[in-house]
């Protein structure tokens, strides 16, 4: 148990290194920078859902590291700009969207957004599959995609203000509201999740390593 503690100890400093130099990399005026940033963040999340769930799928162990590891705080809300934003609903989303907005309007607020089960109380659980998408755990994977993928930001998001919030807010333009998730908003969800990983990896007794050293032949 020693050498196991031990081993998670080792993990959990080198991501702080990581982590650390990650951070440092904020100093650089550079357009790219945030991006780069952005997409690392999303690497270190992804590296300890990974380890977390190892034989989940990709979007699912992310989704469930945020929830039941991290225990992000915005996790479980829905983001209902996010969800009446939504310009090509599939037919079968109409009803629920509709019962939506009788409820909630668009509120610039991220708390005023239900969590899950709060909605799914207001329009009935046999809506769960059409607004679920629409939780912030799943938006945060969407986000993802788009950096990832396109070495760009969504929308206005590299917004003057972000550069200081490290919390997701969101930012009235045209007639619209845009979801902002701040640089520092990923850096303070990976330094809060690495440690909760941490807790969690000791907690249940493993290994985070496993057995990446014997991984000799690189196909799974
Ligand atoms: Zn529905």
């Amino acid at each position: 148990m020693g050498t196991r503690s031990k081993r998670i100890d080792d993990y959990t400093s080198y991501f702080e290194r990581v982590l650390e130099n990650i951070g440092d990399m904020a100093a650089s005026e550079d357009r790219a920078t945030p991006v780069l940033r952005t997409i690392l963040y999303f690497s270190c999340l992804e590296a300890w859902a990974g380890d977390a769930f190892p034989r989940q799928r990709n979007k699912e162990r992310f989704v469930k590291f945020l929830h039941e590891v991290a225990e992000w705080e915005y996790a479980d809300r829905v983001s209902i700009p996010q969800l009446l934003q939504c310009t090509k609903p599939r037919a079968e989303n109409e009803h629920c969207l509709q019962m939506v907005s009788k409820i909630y309007t668009y509120e610039s607020k991220i708390r005023s957004d239900p969590k899950l089960d709060d909605l799914l109380a207001e329009i009935g659980i046999a809506c769960k599959a059409c607004v679920e998408p629409f939780q912030f755990s799943h938006l945060l994977w969407d986000y993802r995609n788009f950096v990832v993928h396109r070495f760009e930001f969504p929308g206005r998001a590299t917004d003057v203000k972000a550069k200081k919030s490290d919390m997701p807010y969101y930012l009235p333009c045209d007639n619209a509201l845009e979801l902002i998730l701040p640089v520092a908003c990923l850096q303070k969800l990976c330094r809060h999740s690495l440690a909760k990983f941490d807790a969690w990896l000791k907690k249940h007794g493993i290994d985070p390593f496993g057995d990446l050293e014997s991984k000799t032949c690189w196909k799974r």
